[in-house]
């Protein structure tokens, strides 16, 4: 058997979500994926005043480990392919955004199943993409990437999403934390990821376990955010508890094993 030289020479490195290599031999190239798109720009602020101010700290309240202002958002995951990237990720982001506009106007909705279930899927492709692009934060669990590639439009399994409304000065955020499921058989990891992008909040929680999970979450949880998946019934947004900016980083930081009932 011969091969050519194309096919001995190693392969460029593998997209995140899809898996197959990045190469220019593979025809399938490597491309900036905006973690958050361009077209959220105009309801994060006034761009007049001085562009969009992107800080990375340690921690929600800990130092500043880069800050950079720039003219537009410039927050880009370059380990995604050209194939998702322009295929199915776009696609999701032109069905997500008539359902994410309403929210990002702070308008009232009751949102039904198939809305949930676009904007769920929405947000955990969002925070995927932040955790590639937060080199500080430990990495998710390359089953989830896989997972959202195959389904597309709908979440992973062991995924849960929630919603929550915000009222501050923050235009985004984005937080995430390592969970650790530990059960008779052992630990598995698992992550949560917070991202707000001005008035809407998600929530987002993986986990790696081998069976399916309640999450049950105290405190303000019950008045302040609505699950929207696994989808339970309508969604109202805003929920009765609107948050503020204290709130929002207390709700990011709260995840701990005890939240999980197996
Ligand atoms: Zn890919």
């Amino acid at each position: 058997m011969t091969t050519s030289p194309d096919q001995t020479r190693p392969s460029g490195k593998p997209c995140a979500y899809c898996g197959e290599p990045m190469s220019r031999a593979a025809g399938n190239i490597v491309t900036k994926e905006h973690v958050l798109p361009l077209w959220l720009m105009p309801y994060l602020g006034d761009p007049a005043q001085g562009g969009v101010t992107h800080t990375i700290r340690q921690g929600v309240r800990g130092p500043v480990l880069r800050e950079w202002t720039t003219d537009t958002l410039d927050l880009a995951a370059k380990k995604v392919c050209r194939e998702c990237n322009n295929g199915w990720m776009n696609d999701l982001e032109n069905l997500a955004k008539p359902h994410l506009i309403p929210l990002l106007e702070g308008n009232r909705r009751v949102l039904d199943a198939p809305t949930q279930r676009i904007l769920a899927a929405w947000a955990v492709k969002t925070a995927l993409a932040l955790g590639l692009a937060n080199a500080g934060a430990k990495a998710i669990d390359v089953e989830h990437y896989r997972a959202l590639t195959t389904l597309k439009r709908r979440p992973p399994p062991k995924t849960h999403v929630w919603l929550s409304a915000y009222r501050g000065w923050r235009h985004a955020f984005h937080h995430q934390s390592t969970l650790t499921l530990t059960d008779s058989k052992g630990s598995v990891d698992g992550y949560a990821s917070t991202v707000s992008v001005t008035r809407p909040i998600f929530h987002v929680a993986g986990h790696s376990h081998a069976h399916e999970v309640d999450i049950v979450k105290g405190g303000i949880w019950p008045f302040a955010a609505v699950q929207i998946w696994p989808v339970l019934g309508l969604a109202h947004w805003p929920t009765r508890m609107i948050v503020d900016d204290d709130q929002l980083l207390s709700m990011a930081t709260t995840w701990k094993t005890r939240d999980f009932v197996g």
